[in-house]
C-alpha cells in the first residue's frame, strides 16, 4: 500500500472526531482499517488517548456553569445596589465566563483534533486547553477587582466632598 493511503486513513479518521464523515468515506476508512493493522492500532491508541482526555475537562464546566450563573446573579444584584457601573462590568464578566464555559466543549474537540493530527504531546494539549478557557475569565476578574477599587476610591472621596 502507498504511504498516500494511510494518510487518508488518519485524516479521514481526525476529521470523523470532529465534523463526521459521508457514507463513503467511512466505508474506505472502515475497509482499510480492516486491512492495515498499523492504522488500526494507531487509531485505537488515539481513540483512547481522546477519550481518556474528553472526560476530564467537559466534564467539569457543566456544573459550574450553573454555580456560576448563580453567582454572577447574586453579585450582579449586589453591584447593582452598590454602584451602576459594577453591574455593567458583572455582566461582561459574566458573559465572558459563560462564553467560556459553554464553548469548552467545542474548543476542545478542536484541541483534540489539532493534537490528533499534528501529534503534540497530550500535556501541551491541556496546557493549552486550560490556559485558553481560563485567560478571558481572569482577565475579567481583574476588570472587575480594578473597578472596585477605582470606585471605593471615588466613593471616599465623594463622602469628603459633602
Ligand atoms: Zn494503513
Amino acid at each position: 500500500m502507498s504511504e498516500n493511503v494511510h494518510q487518508r486513513a488518519q485524516q479521514l479518521f481526525a476529521q470523523s472526531m470532529v465534523e463526521g464523515l459521508s457514507a463513503g468515506d467511512q466505508a474506505w476508512l472502515d475497509d482499510h482499517l480492516r486491512d492495515c493493522g498499523a492504522c488500526a492500532s494507531e487509531i485505537a491508541t488515539t481513540n483512547s488517548l481522546l477519550r481518556a482526555l474528553r472526560n476530564v475537562p467537559v466534564a467539569v464546566p457543566r456544573d459550574l456553569a450553573v454555580r456560576t450563573q448563580m453567582r454572577v446573579k447574586l453579585r450582579a444584584q449586589e453591584a447593582a445596589r452598590t454602584s451602576g457601573s459594577g453591574a455593567l462590568l458583572w455582566v461582561m464578566t459574566a458573559a465572558s465566563w459563560l462564553l467560556g464555559i459553554l464553548s469548552a466543549p467545542f474548543v476542545w474537540r478542536i484541541f483534540t483534533w489539532v493534537g490528533g493530527t499534528l501529534n503534540l504531546p497530550k500535556p501541551l494539549l491541556q496546557v493549552g486547553f486550560v490556559l485558553w478557557w481560563t485567560v478571558p475569565a481572569l482577565i475579567a476578574v481583574a476588570a472587575v477587582l480594578y473597578q472596585r477599587g477605582l470606585s471605593s476610591t471615588a466613593g471616599v472621596s465623594n463622602t469628603k466632598a459633602r
